[in-house]
């Protein structure tokens, strides 16, 4: 790495919001968390020691309240991270587990904070699911308002920052991103977080470029430095040389002259110059999000990842606030389909409010479709909520991770249950919907055939059938160059499922990443795939491919990468076809690689 802060030095980490951002660092301080001074206290101070942590407690609960009412009204959507915030100042395992230290161990309480923090966050972190180790981060984030209580310091002020600049920081909580002012966002950068930590989420809905998970920018990049933020790549380039920062400011000039031209068009329908029609679809995770499915023409959802709803709270969400949600989404989205996912936890994902098993693989343990056949009440307040919705709106369910047909068949009588015990209780409901299978385990593609047969529709989930065939854990960075969407066994594999769909004369969707990338998606439409589905940014890009292609040549083009021995093999050939247009040009450059 660099030890001259003029070096050009690159750093990769998670592309969590796409975009090109080029512009000054503005550094904020690490955590301080991390370093606390130890003091003994004699016991007859112990009481005052309480007392004055109790004091700081009330501080921050003031400072955290007075940031709560000065959030702007474009964050306005977020206050509820800070809500909880506010909880975790009063969390028992903090707020008793800090008195306890201050009292039988006689610490001045500053060292006690941290050793009441430290416990929960060695909790948190020993959890599988990424979701649930950034939420350990929330608890630093809120201990530290009480710690610059009992130090005294000022909290750096974000509010004051003058200029546009690229916010660098070892984490962000959620206090301070909804201090900063949206206008003086670049992009963010940062050393912790993930696609789903609130950063990423925020960034995203906002359509701010990030790159998270640098583990160590904060060390590489001080204030006022030069940086590249490309949040596509997952890239940040600082001190770029002429050369580099020219070829990145073209490029994202490109980037936004394409991204307002196609954004124009982005309501039309995505048909290829020979008249074939490709669906277009949004992958969503929370409902916030319909506005962007809205203003990117999205043509429907492809993907609704209701996880969201579970994982944010200590208790498991009612049938009312569920069905609450769901009607919200397709009174809004109107006669355009919404493809509601069932919930897919564990895994990556697992919520507080039920308990689980230590697994020493998750990713093959019980999640998704396994957990909810396990959890009936769990799964029937779900079901209910979803058919009680269709009543008002164009909603489909699928089914996640589905690896043999029983559960399918399992999952469809409980729907039927529940669609029985809703027509009991005399409450309005549309028990006739479509109902799909996930196709992301290699079992159900080579199972295709039959499960189709169960169902009414496919939605390939490359994400996971990448992750599950190519033996490649898709949230780790040590292996990430070997995950790759185009690699020919994933497509003879989309292949399969695509022919037992259409014997079957079912819809087949993809919705995995991979559908949101330029490159990939000549090869997707000639592999006959009904529908795409994807972030919702990416869809005016997306459409506007499609109708520069020929349906006819695509599929000629199918059929040759299905004879390819490599990924390198594929890419060749697509380049060789595609590659000289000149705006897909630009991204098939950079993107797939
Ligand atoms: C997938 O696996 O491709 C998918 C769309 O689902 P998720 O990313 O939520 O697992
Ligand atoms: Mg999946």
């Amino acid at each position: 790495m660099a030890d001259t802060k003029e070096k050009t030095l690159s750093l990769q980490g998670i592309g969590a919001s796409p975009g090109i951002a080029i512009g000054k660092a503005y550094l904020l301080e690490r955590d301080d968390l991390e370093v606390i001074e130890k003091r003994s206290i004699r016991p007859e101070e112990v009481g005052a020691e309480i007392s004055r942590f109790k004091q700081a407690v009330q501080k921050a609960q003031e400072n955290l309240r007075q940031i709560i009412e000065d959030v702007p009204e474009e964050y306005r959507d977020h206050v509820y991270i800070l809500d909880s915030h506010m909880m975790l100042l009063k969390d028992r395992m903090i707020y008793d587990g800090t008195i306890e230290q201050i009292k039988e161990n006689h610490l001045n309480a500053e060292r006690a904070l941290k050793i009441a923090v430290d416990k929960v966050k060695a909790v948190f972190r020993s959890m599988p699911d990424q979701y649930f180790r950034d939420r350990g981060s929330d608890i630093v984030h809120a201990s530290k308002l009480i710690l610059e209580n009992l130090l005294g310091t000022e909290p750096q002020k974000i509010s004051d920052i003058d200029k546009r600049v690229i916010i660098v920081a070892h984490d962000l909580s959620p206090a301070e991103t909804t201090q900063i002012q949206l206008e003086k966002v670049k992009a963010f950068v940062t050393d912790r977080g993930s696609h789903t930590s609130h950063t990423g989420i925020m960034a995203r809905s906002l359509e701010i470029p990030a790159v998270l998970g640098l583990t160590d920018a904060t060390r590489f990049i001080d204030t006022d430095d030069l940086v590249i933020v490309d949040g596509s790549a997952g890239a940040v380039i600082v001190n770029p040389s002429d050369q580099i920062l020219t070829q990145y400011s073209d490029r994202k000039a490109l980037l936004e002259q394409f991204q307002a031209k196609v954004t124009r068009t982005s309501h039309l329908p995505a048909e290829t110059t020979d008249g074939h029609c490709l669906t277009v679809d949004a992958n969503i995770e929370q409902l916030e999000e319909v506005v962007s499915v809205m203003d990117h023409g999205g043509d429907g959802i492809g993907l609704y990842r209701t996880e969201f709803l579970y994982l944010n709270r200590p208790d498991l969400p009612s049938e009312q606030d569920l069905f609450d949600n769901y009607r919200d989404l397709v009174e809004i989205m109107g006669a355009r389909q919404v493809t509601i996912r069932t919930l897919d936890i564990g895994g990556d994902k697992f919520a507080t409010s039920v308990s689980w098993g230590e697994e020493m693989n998750p990713a093959l343990g019980l999640r998704a479709i396994r957990f909810c056949l396990q959890s009936p009440e769990i799964f029937k307040t779900q079901l209910r909520a979803i058919l009680r919705a269709a009543y008002f709106g164009n909603i489909r369910v699928m089914f996640p991770m589905i690896s043999q047909v029983e559960e399918i068949i399992q999952a469809k009588q409980m729907l039927h249950e529940a669609a029985e015990s809703l027509d009991k209780a005399g409450l309005p409901f549309e028990g006739d919907i479509q109902i799909g299978a996930m196709i992301e385990v290699p079992s159900a593609v080579f199972m295709a055939d039959i499960l189709a047969e169960e169902v009414d529709f496919f939605s390939i989930g490359t994400n996971d059938l990448i992750q599950y065939s190519l033996a490649i854990d898709r949230v780790n960075k040590h292996v990430s160059q070997l995950y790759q969407p185009l690699h020919p066994a994933v497509l003879r594999m989309i292949h399969r499922v695509v022919q037992a769909a259409k014997t079957a004369e079912i819809e087949v969707a993809l919705c995995g990443e991979m559908a949101g990338d330029l490159i990939n998606v000549p090869v997707l439409l000639g592999l006959e795939l009904d529908a795409i589905s994807m972030n919702p940014i990416s869809i005016p890009g997306i459409k506007n491919l499609v109708r520069t292609l020929s349906f006819e040549e695509s599929k000629r083009l199918a059929q040759a990468v299905l004879e390819q021995a490599t990924t390198s093999g594929v890419l060749e050939l697509i380049r060789e076809v595609y590659g000289t247009s000149f705006e897909t040009a630009a991204f098939f450059q950079t993107s797939g690689e």
